[in-house]
């Protein structure tokens, strides 16, 4: 974990020239939904090339080798998250910047944790069945349709990543 701490932190060094506030990409529809500060504070890349995904596998987590190689339309590292060019949308956004609270939430090692929680539940990782990603994607339905309450998605996020990580904690009890 460490490790992965360390690549993270250099990747978003190595970006930091080409990270954009997303208020600056002015989906309003994101205004009406986010507190101002979480849009200044959160940073987008966008990028034409494979998204960057930690060499887990040769860090000694040899069971992520599936999702070094999957392509992904968008991944959050802490504030920033990075999007193919191709897929920028005001719902992979939205789907990311849920990511970002979540983050913020458990911090980094915690956050780790729990997305790699499925590990133990699942022979076979795929990143999607993590409560995490579960979570953003739901979120993100709801979005696409009009469904999602207007008031405190910050607080809604927060909430139900508590719960996930209540549920993370328990696995650690029993193993
Ligand atoms: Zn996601």
């Amino acid at each position: 974990m460490p490790a992965v701490r360390e690549w993270i932190d250099k990747l978003l060094e190595w970006h930091k020239d080409q990270a954009v506030p997303v208020v600056n990409l002015g989906f309003v529809k994101l205004q009406e939904l986010f507190p101002a500060d979480l849009l200044e504070k959160s940073k987008v890349v966008v990028v034409t090339t494979k998204l960057p995904i930690p060499p887990l596998s040769r860090m000694g987590l040899p069971e992520f080798v599936e999702m070094e190689n999957m392509s992904m339309e968008g991944i959050t590292y802490k504030n920033t998250f990075f999007i193919n060019h191709l897929h920028q949308t005001v719902s992979l956004c939205f789907h990311e910047l849920v990511h970002v609270i979540q983050w913020e939430r458990l911090g980094v090692d915690n956050f780790l944790l729990a997305y790699g929680a499925s590990l133990m539940q699942f022979d076979y990782f795929d990143y999607r069945n993590s409560p995490l990603e579960q979570m953003a994607y739901s979120l993100q339905a709801g979005f696409d349709s009009g469904r999602l309450p207007t008031t405190d998605i910050v607080g809604l996020v927060q909430r139900r990543t508590d719960a996930i990580w209540n549920g993370v904690a328990s696995l650690f009890v029993k193993a």
